[in-house]
Order: structure tokens, then C-alpha cells, then sequence
């Protein structure tokens, strides 16, 4: 069973974008934008800003208190989008409870929209139209072809259709040519379902959910899970229990986590190319 090194495919394509960046003269900017102390999600955008710097971009990070009202928050995502400087805009979620993250994610310019979550993107996607994808979903196609695992024709299944993860991810396999089952909680006899899989993508955050009995012989399983226990991090799939029936699985941690921030650097040289071959006006479709 060979486990896929995420952390050595996240490391090359953002050696990639570090060299493509270092082409421009005008870098890309992300504005990272942090709402509240979620000491998680300071550590996300944290790894996040770091990337950005080591891809010789700008870090235009925004910190909001807990307690800001959802037209304080509205305000500054408006003029960041106004701003031609700021290529890319993050919002980091969960953001405290009283605010509502849909309506101020759709705030954000689809060319500005590098975790591609905008209701404008969502639909891009759908239509098979260029835009900015999510990008844990763009971390796992990346893994499938860089370690060469074909798509066109394979029966995949996702389990899991949240609007981050799961269901993007069905969409971009649906159109790499796969044929695509979208398991969720409400799947009767998830087992018989995934045991079709040649490629098995796990995102339901149920830490272990996945074992033996759900996979097929020489299955790709992609475990998007994480879970933080005192021992350290799991995911979604009981990985050591799948040798001799796998043929591939991504490790928690090192798998899946590292193209995220990959895909995230990916997305906003994309957009800031788009900008720029629109006169520094965003992308609109
Ligand atoms: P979510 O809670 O929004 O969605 C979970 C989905 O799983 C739902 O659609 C639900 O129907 C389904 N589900 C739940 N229990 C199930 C069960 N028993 N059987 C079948 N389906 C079930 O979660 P999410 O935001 O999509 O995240 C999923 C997991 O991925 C979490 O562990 C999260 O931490 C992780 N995650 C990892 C990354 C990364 O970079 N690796 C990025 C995002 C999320």
C-alpha cells in the first residue's frame, strides 16, 4: 500500500508558484481576514500567511474582533474588493455565531474568490466554466494526477457533500471523466456503496468512519478528514487497517492537508493573472 506524500506534492507545486510569481512585477496579494480569536483558525491563517510570504507575495492580513457586527465585517471585505492591490480575499471560517458567513463570503468578487466558495463560483464549477475551484477539492485532483491514478472512467465515491469539500469535489471528478456517487449521512449501507469506489475521497469529519469493510481491493482512498486529539491528528479513514486491500491512501496528517494551502497559493497567482490580463479589473464571467 503507498501512502501519497502530500507534504512532497505540496512543496513542488508551491515551487512552482514561487517561481511563476517571481516573473511578476506587479506580486499578488491575499488579504487573509481573521474575525475573533479561534485559536484553529489562528493557526490556519497563520500557515496561510507563511505560505503566501514564501511564495514572494503580499500578505495583506486583516484582524477583526469577535464582537464586529456583520456590516463591520461587510465593510472591510468591500473594500478589499475595491482595493486593485489585493488579488486574492480569505475569509476564515467558522466565524463567530452571530454573523452570517454566507451572505458576507458572497461579498467577495468571484475574481477575488481564491477559496472559491462565492454562490458565483459554486455555479461556475457546476457549469464547468473557468473560475477559482475550492481548494481542498483542487489539492486532492492534484494528488490523483500527480501519482497518476486515471479518472476518466473510474467509479469514485465521496462521502460527504458540504459546500467546502465534498460537493466540489464530486463536480471536479464528474468532469475529470469519472463516474461519480455522492455518499452522505443519510446513505443506506455506506459500505456496499463505497466498496464500488476505485477512488474513495472521505470527508464527513467522523473520525475513523472508513475501515476495511468499506474498501475495494486496490482502491485510491483520499482521507480529507482531520481530527486534533491529545495524541496528535487522524482523519476519516483507519488507514493501518487498509494494507493488503488498498493500493494507495493519503496519511493524516501529510496527505490532503498540505495541498490546501498548495491550491490556496495556486488560486491567487491565478486571479492576480486574470487581474492583470484584464486591465486590473477582477475576473467576471
Ligand atoms: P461538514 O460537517 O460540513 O460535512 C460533513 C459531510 O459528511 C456532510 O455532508 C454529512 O452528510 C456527511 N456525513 C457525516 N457523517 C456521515 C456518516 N456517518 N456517513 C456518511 N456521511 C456522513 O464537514 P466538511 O467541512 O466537509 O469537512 C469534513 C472533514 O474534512 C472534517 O474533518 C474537516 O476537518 C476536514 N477538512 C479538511 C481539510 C483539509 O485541508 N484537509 C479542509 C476542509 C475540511
Amino acid at each position: 500500500m503507498i501512502k501519497i506524500d502530500g507534504k512532497t506534492a505540496a512543496a513542488r507545486v508551491r515551487a512552482q508558484v514561487a517561481a511563476e510569481v517571481a516573473l511578476l512585477d506587479d506580486k499578488p496579494g491575499l488579504a487573509t481576514v481573521l474575525v475573533g480569536d479561534d485559536p484553529a483558525s489562528a493557526v490556519y491563517v497563520a500557515s496561510k500567511r507563511k505560505a503566501v510570504r514564501e511564495a514572494g507575495m503580499r500578505d495583506l492580513h486583516r484582524s477583526l474582533p469577535a464582537d464586529s457586527s456583520q456590516a463591520g465585517v461587510a465593510a472591510v471585505i468591500d473594500e478589499l474588493a475595491a482595493d486593485p492591490a489585493v488579488h486574492g480575499i480569505l475569509l476564515q471560517l467558522p466565524l463567530p455565531a452571530h454573523l452570517d458567513p454566507d451572505a458576507l463570503i458572497d461579498r467577495i468578487p468571484v475574481g477575488k474568490d481564491v477559496d472559491g466558495l462565492t454562490t458565483q463560483s459554486a455555479g461556475l464549477l457546476a457549469r464547468g466554466e473557468y473560475g477559482l475551484r475550492p481548494c481542498t477539492p483542487s489539492g486532492v485532483i492534484e494528488l490523483l494526477e500527480s501519482e497518476g491514478v486515471k479518472m476518466r472512467g473510474a467509479r469514485a465515491v465521496v462521502v460527504g457533500r458540504s459546500a467546502l469539500v465534498g460537493h466540489p469535489m464530486a463536480e471536479m471528478l464528474t468532469q475529470k471523466d469519472a463516474t461519480v456517487t455522492l455518499a452522505h449521512k443519510h446513505t443506506v449501507d455506506l459500505p456496499a456503496v463505497t466498496r464500488e469506489a476505485d477512488i474513495l475521497v472521505v470527508a464527513a469529519g467522523v473520525r475513523g468512519l472508513i475501515g476495511p469493510a468499506h474498501v475495494k481491493p486496490g482502491a485510491t482512498v483520499i482521507d480529507v478528514g482531520i481530527h486534533r486529539f491529545e495524541g496528535g491528528l487522524a482523519g476519516d479513514v483507519r488507514t493501518a487497517e487498509l494494507e493488503g486491500i488498498a493500493a494507495r491512501v493519503t496519511p493524516v496528517p501529510g496527505g490532503v492537508g498540505p495541498m490546501t494551502i498548495a491550491m490556496l497559493m495556486v488560486n491567487t497567482v491565478r486571479a492576480a493573472r486574470w487581474a492583470e490580463e484584464h486591465n486590473g479589473h477582477s475576473m467576471t464571467p
